[in-house]
This record gives structure tokens, C-alpha cells and sequence, in this order.
């Protein structure tokens, strides 16, 4: 069965395998097959991953409430600690009220579609996650792509278009390329295009690289100094800096409301179980009171991408912690991957269809030592073709 797709993918270099840990990741360290790897494909920007109190606000959870959740949020599948974190990522991102997702990846493919229904306008950028893609296409809307970044294609095709709604969507760190969306023009848009009907826009944000990296932690619309509207709507996730598991949605009352009572991924969806919930209030609680997390990663940040560049390698124009290096083709960029792992560096290659362009992809944290972002760049200066 499948074997015609998958000599497909064989011949054209696009077989992708699991890698699995033997081990809890710390020190920016990976374990794989008995040999250790400095890593550099994490998502946990600020090390909270198997931090102790974390791990400790696990067990703590399942220690008062037991471990399964067994329904969802909508008939008794919520505890306290659900409620507590809601309001926490209200006061966090200043909304009004915030709702709990099981995934990010299930918050885009629940919320798009409800927020962006027949008789409406979806744009969305080109690059942005596969999870916005797939709520685009389960919205009865219509979609229009815009080009990367480019306020003035979104303005063009916005005074075209004639809908009821018309909605915004974007990453806010783009994943694979480490830059981060125009949010002040996005934000500026409306007031020029839309000062006669302000109602009938708004504005979608995956804040899921923003959430702990930029902004001191609060996220790329604090980052722009833009404070959230009834018209924005920002999403982001438990998953990345803050070292946990499930993702939120920030916004007006009346939209939390709404979504409780209509996004299918929230309602149709046994509830995350609470030794996932304290972990989330507890990162949220590190973050905010030890900012010298923050500080490690963003000061890690420059080095690693400064020293790039002094290599001449093509970052792109990655401006935070996710940091490609762009190769010109899948063969090389596997052949530069397989280099990093023999010597004891682990960095994903991503080829084709996840990006146009071949990449490894670095991501930069804040458990790396100055060493390691240095055993990394000398490595890299001794590669040859
Ligand atoms: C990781 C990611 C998601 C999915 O979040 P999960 O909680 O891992 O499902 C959504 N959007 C973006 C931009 C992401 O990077």
C-alpha cells in the first residue's frame, strides 16, 4: 500500500525519519542512539522544558486533581487551574479574556474557519504555518495570499475585495525563517482602508515563536508597543518558549464567547488534563518574574547570528531566535546536516514542501553557552563542499 508515493518521496530526497531522545533535554543537550548532540532544533527558547518547577507544577497537578481530564472543558473536563490560566493570559497579553486550546495547531483549524465564514475575505500570508493553511481551508470563506510580508500587496488586494468581513492572518515569528510580520503597518491598515467601516475587519495573529521571545515575553504585539484591540485576535502556544503543552487565545469578551461556543477543536475535544495546566501557570510565573531568561536567549541570539554572517552564510532576514541558513539545494543541505551530526551538532535539514528553499534550520536558546554557539560556528568554518 502507498509504495508508488513513498518511491516518490525516496527519489526525490524527501524521506523525513523520527528521530526519538533517550533522555529529558537540558543544558541544550540531546541524546540520540547512545551519542550526545549540542542542539539546536528546539523550540524551548528559554530552557523551560524540564525545568524543576515546572516538572514539580506537574506533579503537583496530578497529585490534587488525578491525571486524565475525561470529557471536554464544556461538560466537566476543566479544573480550577484551567480557569486560573485563562486569566492569567488575560492580565499576560491585556485582553479582556483568553480560552485554552488544546494545540495550537488545533486552535488554527478551529478558530479560522468561525471566524472567517461564507461571504467573507481570508488574507493570509504566504509563508505562513501549515496550520493557518489548513484553517483557511476548512473556512468557507474566500482566501487571497498575499506575498510575503508585502504591505502593499495586502493593501491592493484588500481595496479589491468586496466582503462582508475581512480577516488578517498571520504568523507573527514565521517559522521557518526567523522574521517577524509588519504588525504596525498591519495595525495601520485599518485606519486607512477601513475608517468607513472599521467593524468589518480584523486582524488574526500566531503569536506561538512571539509568546516568551519577544516583547520581554509578552509577545510580538507588546514588541510593536500596539495594545490589543476587540479587532485583534491573538493566538499563541504553551508549546514553545514557555516549555510546555497547549496553546490560548487572547482577545475581546464577546470573541472568547463566541469562540466557546463554536470553535469545534474546543468544544468536541476532551480538555487538556490539568498536569498540563499548572506547568503553563507556572512558566508564566518564571517568565515574568526572572527576566534575565530572556536576556541569555536574545544575547545568544546575536551571537550566533552575528558569527553566521561573519561566515558568510545566508540567514535571510531572520531577526530572532529561529535563525536558516539558506542552501541551494536539498542535496547539500543534507550533506551540510549530515557534517553537523558527525561532529556532535544537531540541526534539522528542511527540504521541500515545508519550504521553497532548502535550509537548516538553528534555533538558538536561552541553555546555550557562549561554547556551544561557538563549537557550532567553528564547525561550520571548517566545512567544505
Ligand atoms: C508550532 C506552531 C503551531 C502549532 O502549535 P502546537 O501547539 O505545536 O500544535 C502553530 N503555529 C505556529 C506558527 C507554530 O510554530
Amino acid at each position: 500500500m502507498f509504495r508508488n508515493e513513498l518511491e516518490k518521496l525516496y527519489s526525490r530526497n524527501l524521506i523525513r525519519n523520527i528521530k526519538d531522545r533517550e533522555e529529558g533535554q537540558s543544558a541544550a543537550r540531546i541524546i540520540i542512539d547512545g551519542n550526545e548532540y549540542i542542539n539546536f532544533s528546539s523550540n524551548d527558547y528559554l530552557g523551560l522544558c524540564n525545568n524543576p518547577y515546572i516538572n514539580r507544577a506537574a506533579k503537583n497537578a496530578i497529585d490534587k486533581y488525578g491525571f486524565g481530564s475525561g470529557a471536554s472543558r464544556l461538560l466537566s473536563g476543566g479544573t480550577s487551574l484551567h480557569s486560573e490560566l485563562e486569566r492569567e493570559i488575560a492580565l499576560f497579553k491585556e485582553t479582556e479574556d483568553a480560552l485554552i486550546f488544546n494545540s495550537g495547531y488545533i486552535a488554527n483549524i478551529s478558530i479560522i474557519p468561525i471566524i472567517a465564514g461564507q461571504g467573507d475575505a481570508i488574507f493570509s500570508d504566504e509563508l505562513n504555518h501549515a496550520s493557518i493553511i489548513d484553517g483557511c481551508r476548512l473556512s468557507k470563506a474566500k482566501k487571497l495570499i498575499y506575498r510575503h510580508r508585502d504591505i502593499e500587496h495586502l493593501s491592493e488586494l484588500l481595496k479589491k475585495e468586496d466582503a462582508k468581513r475581512k480577516v488578517i492572518v498571520t504568523d507573527t515569528v514565521f517559522s521557518m525563517d526567523g522574521d517577524i510580520a509588519p504588525l504596525r503597518d498591519l495595525y495601520n491598515l485599518r485606519d486607512s482602508i477601513f475608517s468607513s467601516s472599521p467593524d468589518s475587519v480584523l486582524l488574526y495573529i500566531d503569536d506561538a515563536h512571539g509568546t516568551g521571545v519577544l516583547g520581554d515575553g509578552k509577545g510580538a504585539l507588546s514588541y510593536f508597543g500596539i495594545k490589543p484591540e476587540s479587532w485583534i485576535i491573538q493566538m499563541g502556544t504553551f508549546s514553545k518558549a514557555l516549555g510546555s503543552y497547549g496553546a490560548f487565545v487572547a482577545g475581546s469578551k464577546e470573541v472568547i464567547e463566541y469562540l466557546k461556543n463554536s470553535a469545534r477543536g474546543f468544544i468536541f475535544s476532551t480538555a487538556l488534563p490539568s498536569c498540563l495546566i499548572g506547568p503553563s501557570l507556572e512558566a508564566l510565573n518564571i517568565i515574568r518574574n526572572d527576566p534575565t531568561l530572556i536576556k541569555r536567549l536574545w544575547l545568544n541570539q546575536e551571537r550566533l547570528i552575528n558569527g553566521l554572517k561573519r561566515l558568510g552564510f545566508n540567514t535571510s532576514n531572520s531577526e530572532t531566535p529561529i535563525i536558516p541558513v539558506l542552501i541551494d539545494s536539498i542535496e547539500k543541505c543534507l550533506n551540510l546536516s549530515n557534517y553537523l551530526l558527525r561532529h556532535r551538532i544537531y540541526a534539522p535539514a528542511i527540504r521541500p514542501p515545508t519550504v521553497q528553499i532548502p535550509r537548516i534550520r538553528f534555533t538558538v536558546t536561552a541553555n546555550h553557552k557562549e561554547e556551544d554557539i561557538d563549537s557550532l560556528l567553528n564547525v561550520l568554518s571548517e566545512y567544505k563542499e
